[in-house]
């Protein structure tokens, strides 16, 4: 799960981590009361989605002039911005952040996240902040700074030293090297007591009153932990988040929306990947990947049936069911039921195999409902291709 910058700040000063004194609003109107509370020489206002890259989109905006807070947050409340992270449909800016302004003497990059390859929490640190870390990482890989912690023993001070001194930190400004490394050390106790996967300060900035402040903040959590932490859930904002995915969310579906035409619903993510890989193969494009699970009753089945058919660009349906826990008659009841239910007009290919799939076709095959059965993989994803799009007769 990810929370939004304001949210981030908010955790950062709880955990000593200093940010800029701010106040997230829901309407331009109660931008002026926040600006004359902040009382400052220079104010952001920031839009709050769930990406990055908004301060190239025109998402961040910097005046001296208290005035000129009002007119600015105008601007940007329900704006959709277009960000090299948001796709091409952008997001639409629902909240702001009002901040005081800071003097920037020099941008740091600052992460935490888990290190697959060592399996252990990792500090990534670069004096090139402000930019894409990735860019950095591309061409000029040696300013990224890597410190691992091992999680038995904790973050310890020699590791904050390793990171400050690799960075060149003493050198660029002394006065910050002891506040940098206390940060690091409550960074690490927020993504341990919080669950976090990943904690960004993009940038850290060095002001030009030689402090340390976090600038910007993103801090996505573990969504395996998020029963132990109310109050992180208590953060989720469902605009951000795709309407199917939360729907799909609900009945224990594993859904992800992609941009394709060929709805799929399979049993198992190993057969999902390998059906998406096939569509793709056979010439067209998968509209989501949609497990249902080992396990899928006919429910689940229904559910995700529903779930397919509110997707207005999906122009076929492919269900493909290996019965090895589940049984294919009870699959196939599961589609009969909730395509009487939801009523399909659009194609739709059934491919059973495993356990009782002579049974479950045979059931499809005398429901009366426009569906193609199929037992081979290939033909079907075939099958599918060619008829999609295609308006069902009867
Ligand atoms: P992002 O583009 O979505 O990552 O948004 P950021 O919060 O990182 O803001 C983008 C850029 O705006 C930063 O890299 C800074 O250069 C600039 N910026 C943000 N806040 C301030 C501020 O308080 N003072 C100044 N001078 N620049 C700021
Ligand atoms: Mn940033």
């Amino acid at each position: 799960m990810n929370i939004h910058e304001f949210q981030a700040k908010q955790l950062f000063a709880q955990f000593g981590v200093p940010v800029p004194k701010g106040k997230e609003i829901k309407s331009a109107r109660a931008a002026e009361k926040w600006a004359a509370a902040l009382d400052t020489p220079v104010y952001v206002v920031k839009a709050q989605i769930h990406a990055g890259g908004r301060g190239k989109a025109g998402g961040v905006k910097i005046t001296k002039n208290r005035d000129e807070v009002p007119g600015l947050a105008q601007e940007l409340m329900g704006k959709t911005l277009v960000t090299h992270q948001t796709g091409p449909k952008g997001r639409k800016v629902r909240r702001l952040l009002i901040e005081e302004g800071a003097g920037i003497d020099k941008e740091l990059y600052l992460s935490l996240l888990v290190d697959r390859d060592t399996g252990r929490p990792v500090f990534i640190a670069s004096t090139e902040g402000g930019m894409e870390i990735e860019e950095v990482a591309e061409k000029t890989p040696e300013k990224v700074i890597r410190e691992t912690i091992d999680p038995a023993v904790g973050f310890q001070a020699y590791n904050g030293r390793n990171l400050a001194f690799a960075l060149g930190l003493p050198a660029i400004e002394k006065a910050v090297v002891n506040p940098f490394i206390q940060m690091l050390g409550n960074l690490y106790r927020l993504f341990m007591e919080k669950n976090a996967s990943m904690v960004e300060i993009n940038p850290l900035v060095i002001t030009t009153e030689k402090t340390l402040i976090a600038l910007d903040g993103k801090v996505s959590f573990d969504d395996c932990a998020l029963f132990k932490h109310t109050d992180i859930q208590a953060l989720r904002d469902l605009h951000e988040e795709e309407p199917m995915e939360i729907e799909a969310g609900k009945h224990n579906l594993n859904y992800v929306k992609l941009d394709g035409d060929i709805g799929c619903m399979v049993n198992g993510a190993g057969l999902a990947m390998a059906t998406m890989d096939v569509i793709k193969l056979a010439g067209a494009e998968p509209a989501n990947f949609l497990d249902v699970g080992g396990g899928a009753t006919k429910e689940t089945v229904a559910a995700g049936f529903r779930i397919l058919l509110k997707d207005k660009k999906v122009k076929g349906i492919f269900i493909n069911i290996f019965g090895g826990i589940v049984r294919c008659e009870r699959i196939a009841n599961g589609v009969i039921e909730a395509s009487k239910e939801v009523g399909i007009k659009l194609p739709v290919v059934v491919r059973l195999q495993g356990t009782n799939a002579e049974e479950g076709r045979k059931l499809l095959l005398e429901s009366g409902l426009k569906v193609d059965v199929a037992t081979d993989l290939w033909e079907a994803a075939q099958k599918i291709v060619a008829m999609k799009g295609k308006k069902k007769k009867g």
